[in-house]
């Protein structure tokens, strides 16, 4: 396509999602800025260890496409977009190819064939992988692609570039960011027709995380501060299996369990024998005891919940500050020796030797439940065919509510509802990258005016407004150390804003953090310096971080339910209802078990893709869904009556630093929502 706009596409972002992103507009022969706050092979992607999602189905167990999208579903109990779902599974075994022939060092099976292993969330082996480095893998490849449009001219990098302001025209359009050079300090005005942002999540909201230590959201609070909305802020993920450290956590990666790492707790509490002594006649593995179809690869949500209560009730080891489970892959080692697991696991046991002692391939390894990965983030909206697939030729594809603005990548809400599944991440973010690429240049090259021809004082407000941030900060005079406020933020939403939340503790939290934005004014900054003061920029980072905790917060309030990541045990059934939730069978993409009946004579649809079915299939539904118990009835009815309400994505609009939530409409299309069970 023809392309009336000169100005290269701004790409806020230089991980999976904005290299991916990058590539597509360079592809069409249109000029790309690339934003990076690190050299962007440091990006964050970087760390990614265990994998990436596709029904490739080479391991023999009938695996497809629809399983995938269904699991995906399910993992997000139904608060993810479903054409997107769809499309992004749909793609996922050309995307694994796409970066095999890049070169990705793809781990094989005896025949040479990309092997796959299990993850959570699934009973089928669907994650490729690079050992146990595959965000590193990914990420160099398509740097090298990068690198290529690069020598071209058609790829600028600004690394070590902070953006933190956006540029709108008179009509509220992004026409362009305001960035800060982090080692001169200068700032800038970059006009640009469209911009992507591929910032990634906000780990360090939650102080100590998985993430590394510059994932803070203060890009995506720098767009919600300008009047995009702020989707799902309160699905946050909790890894189950993290180090606990005094600089941050570290993960151990899903892949272990995905390789058989086991995970228990000694039957009897307090006791401090060595595990390596302890005959599994002492041992509870109780994933494997709760759900034995899954065992420990329940979903994360459900695993951190598992390990938290086991931990609680006093089963825990360490106790205090280093209260842990074993993660134990010594089974593995006696059923297949050292070197298949260090083949397979290589860079993860190395993470563990170093920071949490002890050699895995020995003895157990101890771990905790850590803030790992953000659900929600910059609403986004697509373009639908009427059959229900991605319009892949439409603008709209990963705007923002700020037209010009995108988001793609971990920064933006669609893809994992309540909770995201164990390597989709990788995939929706290099699928994102992809539609977001394709969509802002269709954008820019129907746009009537560019932002060249417009008034040249177009963005100076906006840089006024950035200077003028800087210049306060550096200014003010105070007893406050942005560092430790960072800390207490952290302890804070950690607290009260993680793996389970009440009304009481989210509402004080909220006053908690207005209290803590007054206190940014008293923030003294140690370093006066003009260059690279990371002071300065933390500071910036800080009071982002700030606003963007209170939408979370607000919204964790506000939603009064149990779903996903999201854990209120206030309004759990058995809490409202004072009932045991009664035993019935799952319904699953193939099988309708016990809800699908009751659902197809309810609604008269059916329950996958919604279609009217005809008067004898109802009936039919009926006479299934009336041998079922009343205790099962009523279960039932509650499920869709919390769904009516709540089965809706959370919209949160900055208003003068405040949230003010309403809630959207998930994009349905796929599969009615079911009853969430593992067992
Ligand atoms: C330890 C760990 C292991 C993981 N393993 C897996 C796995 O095995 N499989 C899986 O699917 N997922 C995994 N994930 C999740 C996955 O790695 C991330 O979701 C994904 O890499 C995010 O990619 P992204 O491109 O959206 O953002 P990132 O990779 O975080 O990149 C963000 C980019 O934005 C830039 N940026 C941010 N703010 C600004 C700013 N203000 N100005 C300029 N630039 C800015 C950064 O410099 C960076 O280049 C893992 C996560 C962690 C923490």
């Amino acid at each position: 396509m023809a392309n009336k706009s000169n100005l290269p596409i701004i790409v806020v972002g230089g991980g999976l999602a904005g290299l991916m992103a990058a590539l597509k507009i360079a592809e069409q022969g249109q000029k790309v800025r690339l934003f990076s706050l690190v050299p962007v092979k440091r990006s964050h992607s970087v760390c990614a260890q265990g994998g990436i999602n596709g029904a490739v189905n080479t391991m023999g167990e009938n695996d497809h496409p629809d399983l995938h999208v269904y699991d995906t579903l399910k993992g997000g109990e139904f608060l993810n977009d479903q054409v997107l779902v769809r499309e992004m599974c749909y793609h996922a075994p050309g995307i694994i190819y796409l970066l095999d022939r890049m070169g990705v060092p793809f781990t094989r099976t005896y025949e040479g064939l990309i092997a796959f292993r299990r993850f959570g969330g699934t009973l089928h082996h669907r994650t490729a992988h690079a050992g146990a480095s595959t965000g590193q893998q990914l990420l160099y490849a398509l740097d090298e692609q990068v690198r290529r449009y690069e020598a071209e001219g058609l790829v600028e990098k600004f690394e070590f570039w902070d953006m933190i302001g956006l540029v709108k025209d008179s009509e509220g359009h992004a026409r362009g960011i305001i960035a800060q050079d982090m080692q001169s300090m200068e700032m800038k005005k970059f006009l640009s027709d469209a911009v992507i942002m591929a910032t990634g999540g906000c780990g360090l909201v939650f102080g100590k995380s998985t993430n590394s230590q510059v994932v803070t959201g203060s890009a995506n609070s720098v767009c919600y501060q300008a009047g995009a909305i702020y989707a799902n802020g309160e699905f946050i993920q909790v890894h189950p299996t993290a180090i606990p450290g005094e600089d941050k956590l570290r993960l151990m990666s899903e892949s272990v369990r995905g390789e058989g790492g086991r995970v228990w707790v000694p039957k009897k509490p307090g006791d401090t024998r060595d595990p390596l002594t302890m005959p599994d006649s002492d041992k509870w593995f109780f994933l494997e005891e709760k759900y034995p179809k899954y065992g420990n690869l329940v979903p994360r949500d459900v695993a951190t919940r598992e390990i938290f209560d086991v931990c609680l009730k006093g089963f825990g080891v360490g106790g205090g500050d280093n209260m842990a489970v074993y993660l134990d892959l010594t089974y593995l080692v006696k059923e297949k020796g050292k070197e298949f697991v260090r083949k397979k696991l290589g860079a993860v046991l190395d993470i563990y030797s170093k920071f949490g002692g002890g050699d895995p391939l020995d003895v157990p390894m101890r771990i905790f439940p850590g803030m790992h990965y953000t659900m929600g983030g910059l609403w986004a909206d697509f373009d639908a065919t009427a059959d229900k697939r991605l319009n892949w030729d439409s603008g709209k594809n990963h705007m923002t509510n700020i037209p010009g603005l995108y988001a793609a990548g971990e920064c933006e809400f669609q893809y994992h509802g309540a909770n995201r599944l164990g390597a989709n991440a990788l995939l929706s973010c290099l699928f994102s990258g992809m539609v977001a690429g394709k969509a802002a240049h269709v954008y820019t090259g129907n746009l009537p005016k560019s932002a060249e021809a417009m008034d040249a004082s177009l963005g100076d407000a906006e840089l006024k407004h950035c200077q003028a941030f800087q210049e306060q900060v550096t200014r003010q005079d105070g007893n406050e150390n942005v560092y430790r406020l960072h800390q207490e933020l952290g302890l804070l939403m950690t607290k009260n804003v993680t793996v389970i939340r009440n009304n009481k503790d989210l509402e004080s939290t909220l006053g908690a953090l207005s209290d803590m934005q007054q206190r940014f004014g008293r923030v003294k900054l140690v370093d006066k310096g003009l260059a690279g003061n990371h002071e300065l920029t933390f500071a910036r980072w800080m009071y982002n971080m700030i606003v963007l905790a209170k939408a979370i917060t607000k919204g964790a309030l506000l939603r009064d339910e149990f779903r996903g990541a999201h854990y209120k045990p206030a309004f759990e059934y058995t809490a409202v209802t004072r009932k045991e939730v009664p035993k019935f069978k799952t319904t699953t993409w193939t099988d309708d078990g016990d809800y699908g009946p009751y659902y197809m004579a309810r609604t008269g649809q059916n329950l996958r893709g919604g279609a009217q079915l005809t008067p004898e299939q109802v009936a039919a539904n009926k006479a299934k869904a009336d041998k079922l118990s009343p205790e099962v009835i009523e279960h039932f009815k509650w499920f869709d009556e919390v769904n009516e309400k709540w089965n809706k994505p959370t919209l949160a609009k900055c208003l003068n630093t405040e949230p003010e939530i309403t809630y959207g409409q998930v994009k349905m299309g796929v599969m009615a929502p079911v009853p969430r069970k593992y067992d």
